[in-house]
């Protein structure tokens, strides 16, 4: 076992309910040692292919652990339990997991399970009391999205959207130059995410339970990477479709491209795929330079240039990052980065327009937030 993290899971298991409250944690811009009685206390609800990477990296968390486990699948509790050293009574199905509001050794709940069941886990972990992060897309779409914050804030829990890359350093650096005008004014971002999709009988071709196809899982980063790459929200929006296997693709999208409209009057020119690879990569380009990520919506390493010369950052674990830095936000009472379920809701609104703009034709559809 990870020393750290066997150190942690100790002192947060042992401590339980009379943990401290003086929580002074060092934020993820400097991910300074812990000072504080206990680290964040998170359980993991879904233990797929992503909760997978995202357990592994919190072996490296300096500031949350993973004391709790929700699961389906009876084995996978048995054997994640042993993996993780988390007690047998911090383990819970989708139907006992209401019970988790009696239990001090968890303080927020990390959905990850698939797209369209976001809604539903979200309103029932807030229902227990405890803090949020839902896997993107945060939603099916905004009203969902709307409907998930009301629920968190009336509980006064926080809601989170695992938006990883807004504590990845390349990332960071490149909103840090756009911030400080490094580029002058942006005039253009033009940003791609997909991947060649494989076993056509996966719940990610299925709309029922991943309320859409690339858009959904991978055109999210090449919308989201538009609003950081301008800091500005879009006003209207135009979209297309191409499938080349409707057998395949029946249910969902297979190719997206699709143009923000933003209020300096720049346009975003942005796609998604599940029908092909190599194509990960953000471009912005403004009056006093540019830059450009490839690979830059991955688990990386992102790697990254502008016109004055490499971005020169860490290679770090995007999973460990993040799971820090929510930690850092909830522990220490630090403003919210990026990642807040207000976030997730700006971009479903955009996805929202984005459908309906291909349903219409590509029409240009305005966008009322
Ligand atoms: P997986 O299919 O690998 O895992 C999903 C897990 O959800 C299952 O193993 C299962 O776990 C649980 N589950 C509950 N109900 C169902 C159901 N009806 N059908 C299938 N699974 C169910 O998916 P991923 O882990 O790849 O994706 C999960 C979420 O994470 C998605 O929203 C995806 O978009 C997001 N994701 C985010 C990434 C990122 O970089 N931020 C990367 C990859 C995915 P159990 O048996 O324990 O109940």
């Amino acid at each position: 076992m990870n020393a750290r993290r066997d150190f942690l899971q100790k002192l947060t298991l042992g401590l339980g309910l009379t943990a401290m409250s003086d929580y002074s944690f060092g934020s993820v811009a400097n991910m300074q040692e812990p000072t504080a009685e206990r680290p964040l206390r998170v359980a993991l609800m879904g233990l797929g292919g992503y909760a997978n990477i995202v357990a592994k990296g919190m072996q490296e968390c300096k500031m949350a652990v993973i004391t709790g486990l929700i699961s389906g699948t009876p084995s996978k509790l048995k054997s994640w339990q042993e993996k993780y050293n988390v007690p047998e009574q911090n383990t819970y199905s989708y139907e006992t997991m209401h019970r988790i509001k009696d239990n001090p050794d968890i303080d927020l709940v990390y959905v990850i399970t698939p797209n369209s069941l976001h809604h539903k886990h979200v309103l029932q972990v807030a229902a227990t009391g405890k803090h949020v992060l839902c896997e993107k897309p945060l939603a099916d779409n905004a009203q969902q999205a709307r409907e998930m914050i009301s629920a968190c804030e009336k509980a006064g829990v926080k809601l989170y959207v695992g938006y990883r890359l807004h504590f990845e350093p390349h990332t960071r650096e490149v909103i840090r130059m756009r911030e400080e005008g490094a580029f002058g004014k942006i005039m253009h971002v033009n940003n791609y995410m997909g991947f060649t999709i494989g076993d056509p009988t996966q719940w990610r071709l299925k709309k029922a339970l991943a309320g859409g196809g690339a858009l959904m899982d991978v055109g999210v980063y090449s919308l989201n990477a538009a609003r950081y790459c301008t800091g500005e929200e879009p006003i209207w929006v135009t979209a297309q479709e191409s499938k080349t296997d409707p057998v395949k693709f029946r249910e969902v999208d297979e190719t997206i491209t699709f143009q923000l409209g933003f209020p300096s009057g720049i346009i975003a020119n942005c796609g998604c795929t599940y029908n092909f690879g190599h194509s990960e990569r953000l471009h912005l380009m403004g009056t006093k330079g540019w830059a450009e990520m490839v690979p830059a919506f991955g688990y990386g390493p992102i790697k990254g240039n502008t016109h004055l010369g490499p971005i020169d950052q860490p290679k770090v674990n995007h999973q460990t990052y993040q799971m820090d830095g929510i930690a850092a936000c909830i522990l220490n009472n630090e403003p919210d980065p990026n990642v807040t379920g207000q976030e997730g809701l700006k971009d479903m609104i955009v996805i929202d327009a984005i459908y309906e703009s291909i349903k219409k034709g590509g029409q240009k559809i305005v966008i009322n937030a």
